[in-house]
């Protein structure tokens, strides 16, 4: 049976995390009628994925003594930005209401934990939310339930409407059976980034390659920016990305190792060949053998996706000899290995992985690993011209002998030399978390047209709207795409809420 046509008054396109936080927060302000719009088979989105949420004085850090100013953080996030490609009035109220949303999930039943994202990392903003993503989804979907939303999953936005007094009049939906219409004064467009179409990928983002794979939902393909712009809605901040990595590909179970030890839990201990990428005593190279970057940078891999982005095609060779291989079995990770899905359990730094060398011998047959005893037989495997592959090495062994990186000043504490046979080098690729930058907004989350006017009853909220961040990922503020997707959300829920009620 075909849909029938339907009436709201708010409705909501997108069910991710600024979704469902722009219907609650509109709900919670005394909006009734809300239909959220969902194109997957449930409301979860990316925010599903996540599992850190950027908070400022939040109620978690002031019961931890943890000082974080919303004042310092925005002179932070400006800082980064370089005042560039970038909305201050947005990253303000953003920031401003961080530390309320997280008290906000709180009374909703969701417990955080602050953690750090890199070594010495002050202040603390990353608020780890117990349950990951998939807690903090399934608690706004609960919520939106008991406040009366209605979430049509399987159904997404296709246009909006606009009436002759160039008010919003509803939206175009597509339901298995067919079309329908929902007539609505306001609508929230929340579709999320367009990580998922490759012709905006390529159009927008520069140093975009088809080797980056997306970690996001299949549905996020920008949408919202076609819809919004075909009514007139000016765009902004477009190809901004999250790139982190490097990882394997195909990034599938095959290359996870499992070590003769078991975890705190009892279970047995994997990790995957791409942890060893991270680690900091690595020496990366591009795929013409030259190094690019300090491989021990903060150990921040957001960064790192940057550096990566620049190297021809966007590849990167990890290197490493047997003294390193033994020395990691022996003495554990320096960076624990990161949880971004439920199922992976983080390994300690420092834990012990007998069985390291065995597996990764395991791994030589896979395609992106090579074991020799010779660098010459590497860099024919890579491509690269075996002398200028010799020269970096001889360059960066000396750097170890002196203690002193003097090309790229990484921490002497991981300056190894690479000169025990077997040699090993591990080809990887970056991933894309989010491409994100839009509709242009206000400080409302008020979609804007091309003069900066606000088009009455249309706004905007999390990865589908701009300038919020400058060209790349503020990593300092850790948490914060969730962050902004959540309080930008609420921010437009409250004041659709408020327009309506005028
Ligand atoms: C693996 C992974 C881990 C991450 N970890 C973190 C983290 O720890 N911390 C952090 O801050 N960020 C993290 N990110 C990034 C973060 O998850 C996103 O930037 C953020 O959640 C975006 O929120 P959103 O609401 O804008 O989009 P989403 O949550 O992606 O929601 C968009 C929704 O819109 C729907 N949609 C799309 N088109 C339509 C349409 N036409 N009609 C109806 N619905 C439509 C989609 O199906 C989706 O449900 C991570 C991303 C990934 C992929």
């Amino acid at each position: 049976m075909a849909m029938e046509n339907l009436k709201a008054e708010l409705v909501v396109v997108g069910g991710g995390g600024a979704g469902l936080a722009a219907a609650l927060g509109a709900a919670e302000n005394g909006c009734r009628d809300i239909i959220v719009l969902e194109k997957a088979g449930s409301a979860a989105g990316s925010t599903a994925m996540a599992h850190d949420i950027f908070g400022a004085e939040s109620p978690v850090q002031k019961r931890s003594g943890v000082e974080a100013s919303r004042d310092e953080l925005f002179k932070t996030a400006m800082e980064w930005a370089h005042w560039t490609r970038i909305n201050p009035r947005i990253v303000r109220a953003f920031i401003d209401k961080s530390g309320d949303t997280i008290g906000w999930l709180e009374n909703k039943g969701l417990r955080f934990e602050l953690i750090q994202y890199y070594p010495n990392q002050v202040p603390l903003v990353r608020h780890s939310v117990k349950g990951h993503g998939h807690a903090l989804m399934k608690t706004l979907r609960d919520n939106c339930l008991q406040q009366g939303v209605k979430i049509l999953t399987r159904t997404p936005g296709k246009n909006i409407l606009r009436n002759e007094k160039g008010g919003i009049a509803g939206v175009v939906a597509q339901a298995k059976d067919g079309e329908f219409t929902i007539a609505a004064p306001r609508v929230i467009i929340t579709t999320g980034g367009y990580g998922n179409n490759k012709e905006m990928l390529k159009k927008y983002c520069a140093n975009y390659h088809d080797t980056i794979t997306y970690d996001g939902p299949p549905s996020n393909t920008g949408d919202g920016i076609r819809m919004a712009t075909e009514i007139g809605a000016a765009t902004a901040g477009l190809g901004t990305v999250n790139l982190h990595g490097p990882f394997i590909k195909p990034r599938s179970d095959s290359h996870w190792m499992k070590m003769d030890a078991e975890g705190p839990d009892g279970s047995q201990i994997r990790i995957s060949l791409w942890f060893l990428a991270w680690e900091p005593a690595m020496l990366w190279v591009n795929k013409r053998g030259r190094r690019f970057i300090d491989e021990g940078y903060n150990l921040a891999f957001f960064a790192f996706g940057n550096a990566v982005a620049l190297q021809p095609d966007g590849i990167v060779y990890t290197l490493f000899d047997s003294d390193n291989l033994r020395r990691i079995e022996k003495q554990g990770l320096v960076r624990p290995g990161a949880a971004s899905r439920a199922n992976w359990l983080p390994v300690s730094a420092a834990t012990p992985l007998p069985g390291l060398e065995r597996e990764v011998h395991k791994q030589a047959d896979k395609g992106d690993l090579k074991i020799s005893g010779s660098w010459d037989e590497i860099a024919g495997w890579m491509g690269a011209d075996p002398a200028v592959l010799k020269a970096t090495i001889e360059e960066y062994n000396i750097s170890c002998d002196d203690k002193h990186d003097a090309l790229f000043a990484k921490d002497r504490r991981h300056l190894l030399p690479l000169r025990t046979p077997p040699f090993y080098a591990v080809k990887g690729h970056i991933g894309l978390c989010d491409a994100y930058g839009g509709i242009r907004i206000n400080e409302k989350m008020e979609a804007l047209d091309a003069e900066d006017n606000p088009i009455p009853g249309l706004y905007a909220a999390g990865s589908t709207a701009g300038c919020w961040e400058s060209e790349s990922y503020c990593y300092r503020l850790t948490g914060h795409l969730v962050g902004f997707a959540l309080n930008s959300g609420r921010i437009a829920g409250e004041n659709a809420a408020r327009y309506l009620s005028k």
